[in-house]
């Protein structure tokens, strides 16, 4: 059942109105199951994650920097075209374009996104682009597209026949309902299954990672909700709310329905209180209760995931509903997949 009195405490510590309460911040602490993992360390959402987190390895092994691990780690998902949810074969919006949503962040607190970016396979690179090259943070649609296409990313189509196939047979109901943790049906070797094309509709990848001079760089990446309106923007590209690096604390970044990650500043969130103490996986906990405190109904029916790390290496992830995964690879283990703790 969720705890008022403990969100109550937790929101007046958060805000700094009252003075640390002790039994509420041992809780908070004590909510952390995962021991101090050494440098380098790079996690990620969601079964996927695995095979990214292998590339992002890469870097980080031979003594490569947090930021370029983090990109060449998410561009495995991106490239991947049966990876419906994310970059190159992502689901369309309603009218069919593959719009992409990502954004980059390193451990100087520089920062850039690219949003409702169509014809790039790697808007994370397009990302750092903005990042490197501009004054800007962020760059949308066709402005977004013409930077690109300037900074000599290839134009492509990203709808994949599959994608396509799926996206008309929406259009035959037309309907918009977002599916909990569809990456489960659509990566479980296991047991696979076939899902009508209406139900293969969101997932992303967010990525944090702490090299070897423990500095930490995130990024994330996603083709957002699918059959979305066109123009739709989530949380994925936005920092501080689909991704926050905080060199002095930790990282976080969200995966899930965008919308109520945005409304709550979800990553910022889950940093600052780290900041104030919080273990990754109870920051993740309290970000995630503010969703469902504010909308209880909603939450019953949709998901939001947290994953964090903080500047020691200990990470953690919440989730409003069961089913959330997240990989860890260090040198102790490169393809660890981690259920997350849930609400429900
Ligand atoms: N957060 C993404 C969005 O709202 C989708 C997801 O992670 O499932 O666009």
């Amino acid at each position: 059942m969720f705890n008022r009195r403990k969100f109550l405490k937790a929101s007046a510590l958060s805000a700094g109105l009252i003075a640390i309460d002790k039994s509420s911040m041992a809780d908070a602490l004590q909510a952390s199951t995962k021991k101090a993992a050494s440098f380098p360390i790079v996690i990620s959402t969601w079964d996927f994650g695995i095979a990214a987190n292998a590339d992002a390895w890469k870097v980080l092994s031979k003594g490569g920097k947090a930021l370029d691990a983090v990109e060449q780690g998410v561009w495995v998902p991106e490239a991947d075209e049966n990876n419906q949810s994310v970059g190159y074969g992502g689901l369309p919006d309603r009218d069919g374009k593959v719009t992409l949503d990502a954004c980059i962040m390193d451990e100087n607190g520089n920062c850039g996104a690219v949003l409702a970016l169509e014809h790039i396979k790697h808007p994370i690179s397009v990302a750092r682009k903005v990042m490197e090259k501009t004054p800007h943070v962020m760059l949308a649609g066709d402005g977004a597209l013409q930077f690109a296409l300037e900074q000599g990313f290839k134009k492509e189509n990203l709808l994949t026949p599959s994608s396509e196939a799926a996206w008309k047979e929406w259009l035959k109901t037309a309907k918009y309902e977002p599916v909990i943790n569809i990456e489960n049906k659509l990566y479980d070797k296991a047991a696979p299954q076939k899902l009508p094309g209406n139900q293969y509709n969101h997932d992303t990848i967010g990525m944090l990672a702490i090299d070897a001079k423990g500095n930490i760089s995130g990024a994330c990446t996603t083709s957002g909700m699918a059959y979305k309106l066109h123009g739709r923007i989530g949380d994925s590209p936005i920092i501080g709310a689909g991704l926050y690096v905080d060199n002095e604390v930790g990282g976080a970044t969200s995966t899930g329905v965008g919308e109520e990650v945005v409304r709550n500043v979800g990553s910022f969130l889950v940093v600052e209180l780290m900041r104030q103490g919080y273990a990754p996986e109870a920051a993740c906990k309290e970000a995630v209760m503010r969703i469902i405190k504010k909308k209880p109904e909603t939450a019953k029916n949709i998901q939001v995931g947290f994953l964090a790390i903080n500047k020691k290496g200990e990470y953690g992830a919440y989730a409003i509903q069961q089913g959330f995964s997240y990989a860890v690879c260090n040198a102790e283990k490169q393809d660890l997949l981690i259920k997350g703790k849930s609400y429900y």
